[in-house]
């Protein structure tokens, strides 16, 4: 089986919200996340010498309904 969730495109950090940056909302609808979230990848970002990477998370309303 394939993981859809691994291979959709992420946003970009400028794209996300607090709480999506946080954490605790599904990286592509910012449905807060309750329960049977999955990880969604890391978004790879750098500003100069600082490095951005922020992990971010998929509910299962994006997540191909698998818990
Ligand atoms: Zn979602």
């Amino acid at each position: 089986m394939t993981d859809m969730a691994a291979e959709r495109q992420l946003p970009t950090l400028a794209e996300l919200t607090w709480d999506q940056a946080a954490g605790r909302a599904c990286v592509w609808c910012k449905k807060l996340l309750d329960r049977g979230a999955v990880p969604a990848g890391v978004i790879r970002e750098r500003d100069g010498a600082h490095v951005l990477d922020t992990e971010v998370w998929a509910g299962p309303c994006c997540a191909g309904g698998r818990a």
